[in-house]
């Protein structure tokens, strides 16, 4: 029993410190991708179905590794949160997608209507400094707040809720629109829901592409998009990819899509052709 309870304790700090060190070169990666401008943002359009029209987009990171190379996010933002390298990027993408506004509104290439939409990581919620930081950016390029939206996910609920509240109300009196994304995934109350300052839902993707399996995904996009009414909340489809999940989701009133059905998340070179050509038929 020694003799195993001494091998099994040698094998678990082994991997520990193989685990300790992946980490800590995965932290030390990002930050010179930093450093070094591999990051990027790709735009997917969110469109009214209704009017055909481009309402905004929603800023995606991309990280750059070679010429033709990339690091999906699912690969390393929930790293970046461990490690709180998150608030650094999280920083850099406000910044960014400020500056990309602004060049867009510049070009025409969009008028002050369309806005792009942040993902905000836990992280970067509970850092005090994050609304400062977008203020500085908005002034830094000169936009007026509604060129900026915010995602944040169910899981700040369950996070200090008042703190959530406070900064939230926050970002309202700066004008910022907040959705909640993934919306029917995570460990939402609906008694937080309530109390949330917040203007949309975002019906999670694994919903919209279990519509075709049956009556039960249906009923819950449709709980959701009534729910959304209820609460005077815009609700917005996520991973839309043919025209049958479009048009049950567009008698459902559902006020907006985003997904490839009207575009996979494009390099900001290739808005301005989306915008010119796209929609307009
Ligand atoms: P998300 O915020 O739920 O973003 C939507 C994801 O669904 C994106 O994946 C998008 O490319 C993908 N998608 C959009 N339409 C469709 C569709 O019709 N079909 C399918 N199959 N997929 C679709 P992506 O870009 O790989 O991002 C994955 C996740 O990584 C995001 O999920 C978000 O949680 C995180 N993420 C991405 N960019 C950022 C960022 O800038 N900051 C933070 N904190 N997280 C980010
Ligand atoms: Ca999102
Ligand atoms: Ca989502």
């Amino acid at each position: 029993v020694k003799e195993s309870g001494r091998n099994g304790y040698r094998f678990f700090t082994e991997l520990m410190q193989k685990e300790v060190l992946a980490v800590l070169q995965m932290e030390n990666r990002l930050r010179v991708a930093l450093q070094l401008n591999q990051f990027l943002l790709y735009y997917q359009p969110k469109v009214d179905p209704f009017e055909n029209k481009v309402v905004g987009f929603e800023a995606l990171i991309r990280w750059r590794v070679g010429p033709d190379e990339f690091v999906s996010p699912g690969e390393f933002i929930s790293k970046a949160e461990e490690m709180g390298v998150i608030v650094s990027i999280g920083n850099w993408i406000i910044n960014e997608s400020c500056r990309q506004v602004r060049e867009w509104l510049d070009n025409g290439v969009i008028d002050e209507s369309v806005s792009v939409a942040v993902n905000l990581s836990i992280k970067q919620m509970q850092n005090s400094s994050l609304v400062s930081t977008i203020q500085k950016s908005l002034d830094l390029y000169k936009l007026p707040s509604a060129c900026i939206q915010l995602e944040i996910t169910e899981g700040i609920m369950i996070d200090d809720i008042d703190r959530t509240i406070k900064m939230l109300d926050q970002f309202k009196t700066m004008g910022l629109k907040v959705s909640i994304d993934d919306f029917g995934t995570g460990y939402s109350s609906l008694n937080y829901l309530r109390r949330l300052p917040i203007d949309a839902l975002k019906i999670d993707m694994s919903f919209v592409q279990a519509l075709h399996e049956g009556e039960q995904s249906k009923a819950i996009v449709r709980a959701i998009i009534s729910l959304s009414k209820n609460l005077g909340l815009t609700v917005i489809a996520e991973g839309v990819e043919d025209g049958e999940q479009l048009s049950f989701l567009k008698e459902l009133e559902c006020d907006l899509i985003q997904g490839y059905y009207f575009s996979k998340p494009l390099e900001s070179h290739s808005v301005e052709r989306f915008m010119k050509t796209s929609l307009s038929n």
